[in-house]
């Protein structure tokens, strides 16, 4: 029998990458099959639309109500569903499927992600951004519903896959390729353009996570993830820089042993073993790692005066639960900015850390009981006091210009 599928984000990088999987399985004839429930989109109605009617999705969504009529005219005649609207994201992430995965980028995935949970669905969890805000609920509602989560970005999937076989783990060592200015100096780094932010060199990747990645905030996002869904504080969590990307992460167990796991730098690998969990039946076109061919693996520490990120994550998970979303928020405004040329690649940072310095956190209970609407409205002020960021940033940025 066919495995039933939703992708929330099915226009992106990973959804993308999901859908070559299931390309493959569908055409391989000893391997299982998928049957699209619903994919789901932004703004990208086109793709949206080719791809619903390419897999023969049951369900398409596109998440700004404004395009409903577009999605419609774009599906018509093919039987699939139009739907719109965030309510429609989460209504189709609570129908019941073999799997869900949460491949929308930023906070905006956190709300599908939950009612995907909460409706029993397990989740391959792509979507971070859920996770560093809302780590505690979510696993929480999964508990209570006995849904799983599976991890599925590379590093945290590695973890997981070593993990599995139980043992007793002292560190998790979290690889990091380092970024496009890996060897970049400081002083160049005040003028990197969003395009040469956005050239990674192992990954091809959505802007937002190129940017994150090119600062070392995704690694500290990634730092912050690891540590809710793996229940490990932040001192047991290391950050390894290794600029190969072919071992994609480490644990280290109490014997003295370190065990990884590796492959091509290829999202592929661990969307399929996310959608088979607990099995490991998928197939894949994956190029098959050749440790010759690579010759040598090189690894290093994390320059913290150039890439201060980590640090503020570590800083902010030990603030208590509201922290993350702040930082996240703050990034999530900083990084947009960036991109829209509304201010420099270095004011991210400087954003971020000024953020986590407001009192925004502090009309909020701490402890590790955020509900939702506590999470959502933390955002949406960290949101509002980040623009204020982002102006005085810009102003700075215009004036040393003239
Ligand atoms: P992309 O930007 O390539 O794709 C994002 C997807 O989310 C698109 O389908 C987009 O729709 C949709 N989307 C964007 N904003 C909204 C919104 N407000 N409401 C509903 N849907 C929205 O991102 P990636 O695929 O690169 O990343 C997705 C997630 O996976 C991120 O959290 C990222 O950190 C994580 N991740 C990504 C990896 C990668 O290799 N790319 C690796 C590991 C983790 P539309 O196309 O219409 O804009």
């Amino acid at each position: 029998m066919a495995r039933t599928l939703t992708i929330l984000g099915a226009t992106g990088s990973i959804g993308s990458s999901a859908l070559a999987v299931v390309d493959h399985c569908n055409r391989t004839e000893d391997c299982e099959h998928f049957e699209i429930e619903a994919l789901t989109a932004h703004k990208d109605v086109h793709s949206l639309a080719d791809r619903a009617i390419k897999y023969g999705a049951k369900r398409a969504v596109i998440a700004d109500a404004a395009l409903y009529a577009d999605l419609k005219e774009a599906l018509d005649g093919s039987g699939i569903e139009p739907m719109a609207g965030s309510d429609a994201l989460e209504e189709v992430a609570r129908i019941p499927v073999d799997r869900v995965l949460a491949a929308i980028v930023g906070i905006a995935g956190l709300k599908s992600s939950h009612a995907a949970l909460d409706a029993g669905n397990s989740v391959a969890l792509a979507n971070k951004e859920s996770m560093v805000c809302a780590g505690s609920l979510l696993k929480t509602v999964a508990a209570a519903r006995g849904a799983a989560i599976i991890p599925t970005d590379s590093e945290h999937n590695a973890m997981f896959q070593v993990m599995e076989r139980g043992g007793d783990v002292e560190r998790l060592i979290l690889t990091a390729s380092g970024g496009p200015f890996r060897e970049t100096p400081a002083e160049k780094l005040k003028r990197v353009t969003p395009k040469e932010a956005c050239a990674h060199p192992n990954w091809s990747m959505g802007r937002k996570i190129s940017v994150d990645s090119a600062t070392l905030m995704n690694k500290a996002l990634e730092l912050i993830e690891a540590s809710y869904l793996f229940d490990f504080p932040e001192d047991r969590i290391d950050v390894l820089v290794h600029p190969q990307s072919v071992i994609h992460s480490l644990v280290a167990y109490r014997d003295g042993s370190t065990l990884a796991q590796l492959g091509t730098p290829d999202m592929r690998t661990p969307i399929a073993h996310a959608l088979s969990w607990p099995e490991r039946r998928l197939s894949t076109d994956v190029k098959r790692l050749d440790l010759a061919e690579w010759a040598s693996l090189t690894f290093g520490k994390v320059d913290d005066t150039r890439f201060p990120s980590i640090r503020l994550a570590r800083h902010a998970l030990n603030m208590g639960p509201a922290a993350p979303v702040v930082l996240n928020a703050a990034n999530e405004v900083a990084v947009s900015a960036f991109l829209e040329g509304k201010c420099r690649f270095l004011d991210i940072r400087w954003i971020v850390e000024e953020a986590l310095g407001l009192d925004i956190a502090q009309s909020l209970k701490t402890g590790s009981d955020l509900g939702l609407g506590d999470v959502m409205s933390l955002d949406q002020e960290s949101r509002r006091r980040s623009d204020e960021l982002v102006a005085a940033a810009g102003a700075q940025m215009r004036s040393e210009a003239q």
